[in-house]
């Protein structure tokens, strides 16, 4: 049968492989996901904190992370660990982190963070003109319970506005007028009026119902093992369920993409960086504003009448066990900021566990893999990835249409490491 020029498999069903999809359908192309999860399962993107983060333009490899880190390895509940391993690619992983975690790499970066956050929250308010899937543009505030950290996110404050964003410093007093409905234990805040927030299982059903009104289809319980290629091409993916033939592949596939990406030569240097997530369904009080326990590093969302606490961030290795110490580390921290909330408040809730795709300079790796023509790979967006999801979908299908990308991508390329 003949293959049509747009005909597109996407490896991988979690935002950045749907962002993907839908981009690709408005500009014509025949797209099937494939994914070997059913759907709201084995994916990160089904219950993270839903936050969209213009505010987020400091890299994860940044100055103070690694003395930080260090400290906090010794505490069982700290919101960050690394999982001793042997393992190489782990050592190679952390060599390279370390190399990035200075000043001259976040200056390099933060401007193409802050435009690729900002052109996505764009793309989020078009697709929620076009289907609501209950967005909320309120902005988000960072919450301190020191003066050290109110002093730190104050500078953070600053160079935002440097960037265009707009970044107030409020004390503990505005801080409750902007967000009355909930009584906070904290010194300051900062707020950052663009950040936004959503269900992001709603956002994905959203995407997911256009995808299939578009002619899109989305394959689940379909794992792909194998990359075919020849010639400067690749010609097919396949696994247990079959081969998949098409004239474009894209690679999006979490957390998991580097041993898929591994076959064709590409050498992508990536961790698991697991997290959990616990929603209440009646909260003592519910918040209007998204915002993030800053010092225990703890989201906390609002999500209809649900509020949502997320946290953590455990490198190593693609293992989904819960570690009951973390979660009592993020439901300690959700009583010490808010006062009305209690410990029980917490019992019976199921932890959910995603792992983020962290990269060690925390960049996306975002491009056409050099040797071979109609390969990209889209993922590596460790904390970002819900926020970067519409942006990365439409500058991928820029890739595919081998248009000019509308925003730079040398600091994403996929082989910067090879
Ligand atoms: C606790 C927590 C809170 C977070 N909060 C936020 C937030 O507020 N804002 C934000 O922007 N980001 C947040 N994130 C990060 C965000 O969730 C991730 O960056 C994002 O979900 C990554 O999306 P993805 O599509 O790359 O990967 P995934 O969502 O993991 O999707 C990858 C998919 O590929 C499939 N797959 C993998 N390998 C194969 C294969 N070989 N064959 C077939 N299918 C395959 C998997 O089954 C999976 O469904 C958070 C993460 C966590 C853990």
């Amino acid at each position: 049968m003949q293959q049509s020029p747009k005909e597109l498999v996407i490896v991988g069903g979690g935002v950045i492989g749907l962002s993907t999809a839908y981009y690709a359908l408005k500009e014509g192309y025949d797209v099937t996901v494939l994914d070997r999860s059913l759907p709201h399962e084995g994916s990160c993107s089904s219950a993270n904190a839903g936050m969209i983060v213009p505010s987020h333009f400091t890299p994860l490899a940044a100055p103070g992370v690694i003395g930080k880190g260090l400290r906090w390895l010794l505490d069982k509940e700290s919101p960050f660990y690394v999982r001793p391993s042997l393992s190489l690619q782990l050592a190679h992983w952390g060599w390279l982190f370390c190399q990035h975690a200075n000043q001259t790499h976040v200056e390099a970066v933060r401007e193409v963070l802050c435009k690729l956050n900002l052109e996505s929250r764009r793309l989020f308010q078009e697709l929620a003109r076009e289907d609501d899937f209950g967005l909320q543009s309120r902005g988000l505030l960072m919450l301190c319970q020191s003066q050290k950290t109110l002093d730190e996110e104050a500078e953070v404050a600053h160079q935002a506005r440097e960037l265009g964003l707009k970044a107030e410093l409020l004390d503990a007093a505005t801080a409750s007028k902007l967000d009355p409905n909930i009584e906070m234990n904290i010194a300051g805040a900062v707020h950052f009026a663009e950040d936004c927030h959503l269900d992001p299982a709603r956002f994905l059903a959203s995407l997911g119902k256009r995808i299939e009104q578009m002619g899109g289809k989305i394959i689940h319980n379909c794992p792909i093992d194998k990359i075919t290629f020849r010639d400067g091409k690749v010609s097919a993916v396949s696994g247990s369920s079959g081969t998949f033939d098409a004239r474009h592949f894209v690679i999006a596939g979490g957390s998991w993409s580097t041993d898929l990406v591994r076959q064709v030569g590409l050498k992508l240097p990536m961790q698991s960086g697991k997290g959990y997530s616990l929603t209440l369904s009646h909260p003592t009080q519910l918040p209007q504003l998204c915002s993030i326990l800053t010092e225990a590093k703890v989201a906390v969302t609002p999500m209809g009448n649900s509020l949502r606490f997320a946290g953590t961030m455990e490198i190593g290795g693609h293992n989904t066990d819960i570690n009951p110490a973390r979660v009592r580390g993020i439901v300690k921290a959700a009583i010490r900021y808010f006062p009305n909330f209690k410990i029980s408040d917490f019992d019976g809730i199921e932890p959910w566990v995603g792992l983020r795709p962290v990269s060690p300079d925390g960049m996306p790796y975002l491009g056409k893999v050099p040797s071979l023509d109609n390969l990209v790979v889209a993922t590596g967006h460790a904390m970002m990835g819900l926020s970067l999801g519409p942006v990365t979908g439409k500058l991928v299908t820029e890739l595919l249409m081998m248009r000019r990308p509308s925003i730079g991508l040398n600091s994403l390329s996929p082989s910067r490491f090879s």
